[in-house]
């Protein structure tokens, strides 16, 4: 028996059932994935004890050694798969990486502008909910009505008028592609910061499969555990020149001591996006949602803009008579796992949405292909056109497991099913 079942029986077979869960489910939640066993070590390692406030070299406390040359093989691995002059590997998660960028460039009441949170934003773009949106002064651009893409003359004419101090690019529910160059236009025009947020597409950019914001934005922000596959935590890249600012935000400005074994396991994950197979998983993300949005359609969906470029797919459930919330649940039932979402203009409330948003990145990190792709199609359609069927959720609950036996996690290593 392990220690952690001998010391917290309760918390070991919580765990242990999770572990199942994400075995035998198919996970279409377009945040998630599946870590490699080696990022998992990195993570549960001792590394969890040190104490390092400050930089490499400039540390409050002795003993690091190891944990120097930890640190700087991280940033030298982001700074080399992102092509960026400077990383900061230390930022807790996304959101502690966007509030760096805020407290590196703004003071409280400036104005900044991204994308809506309805329209696929993120919380820590300016939404008022959020601190960017209560501490500052905070202007959101949309998608087009009629397209579901971002329209760009509307965010210039926006900008123009409200003369942000920070203009961000990026989101948690776009699946198309994000011309990071008009934004920076936009933002060298207006004499504003440009800050691209690729938390859900950094993987894509790693593998040149979505173009790289990196050339163009004064600062780029990430988490690591999307698409890119790594632990739970964020990275900030920026020009040479803003380096000092944005370290200073980090750590003193928000942040203690940095999370050891998460910059470790960062430096992992980076290692395996270097690799060439790690280009091939993510050509294999983005065919995976392409012929799962293509199969969708097929079966009578109405995806937001058509289509994908990415890895996400953002349905609209309108049509079928189904919320977002009732698909979902229906789905669970059934052993996928997506989740509900808001949909550009969307007439229902944010916790009972009509739109029901899908990913490839965990499906494709166990090696699905097209053939599954149109299987899970075909299951989405039979769950949403009868949710309230429940001898149906079952019995593909049953094909779903024996699907998955056939795919298996990486990092999971129960095998027995
Ligand atoms: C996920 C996400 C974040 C936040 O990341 P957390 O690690 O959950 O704090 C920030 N920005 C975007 C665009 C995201 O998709």
């Amino acid at each position: 028996m392990s220690s952690l079942s001998v010391i917290d029986p309760a918390i070991s077979t919580l765990i242990d059932q999770e572990t199942l869960r994400q075995r035998d489910t198919i996970r279409l939640i377009a945040s998630e994935n599946y870590v490699s066993q080696a990022v998992l070590e990195a993570t549960g390692s001792v590394l969890t004890n040190k104490y390092s406030e400050g930089y490499a070299g400039r540390r409050y406390y002795e003993g690091q050694e190891n944990i120097d040359a930890i640190e700087r093989i991280a940033q030298n691995r982001a700074t080399a798969l992102f092509k960026a002059d400077h990383a900061n590997v230390q930022s807790y998660s996304g959101s502690p990486a966007n509030l760096a960028v805020f407290l590196a460039f703004l003071k409280p009441g400036d104005t900044v502008m991204g994308l809506s949170l309805p329209a696929g934003g993120h919380l820590t773009h300016g939404w008022h909910v959020s601190i960017t949106g209560k501490f500052f002064r905070s202007v959101s651009y949309g998608v087009r009505k009629e397209d579901g893409y971002i329209d760009y003359d509307e965010v210039r004419s926006l900008a123009k008028k409200e003369k942000p101090k920070l203009l961000i690019a990026g989101g948690t529910a776009i699946s198309r592609i994000i011309d990071f160059s008009i934004f920076a236009d936009i933002a060298n025009e207006i004499g504003a910061i440009f800050h691209a947020d690729i938390a859900h597409i950094a993987g894509l950019v790693a593998a040149g499969v979505h173009p790289s914001p990196v050339p163009y934005a004064d600062v780029v922000t990430s988490t690591t555990h999307k698409t890119l596959r790594g632990p739970r935590g964020g990275i900030i890249l920026c020009k040479e020149e803003h380096k000092s600012a944005l370290d200073r935000a980090v750590f003193p400005g928000l942040q203690g001591g940095p999370h050891n074994h998460t910059t470790a396991a960062i430096a992992v994950a980076l290692h395996e996006a270097s690799q060439p197979q790690f280009v091939t998983y993510a050509q294999n993300i983005v065919k995976n949602s392409q012929a799962l949005a293509q199969h969708l359609i097929e079966q009578g969906f109405s995806l937001i803009s058509g289509g994908t470029d990415n890895h996400l797919i953002l349905c609209d459930l309108t049509p079928q008579q189904v919320s977002g919330k009732i698909a979902a649940q229906a789905l669970n039932n059934a052993g996928i796992v997506a989740n509900c979402n808001s949909i550009p203009f969307d007439p229902r409330k944010p916790f009972d949405p009509s739109g029901l948003r899908i990913g490839t990145a965990a499906v494709t990190s166990r090696n699905m292909k097209e053939p599954q792709m149109i299987q899970i199609a075909t299951w989405i359609h039979q769950i949403i056109s009868d949710p309230t069927n429940e001898s149906l959720q079952n019995n593909i609950r049953n094909q779903v497991k024996e699907l998955c036996v056939s795919f298996p996690a990486p990092g999971i290593l129960i095998a027995d099913h």
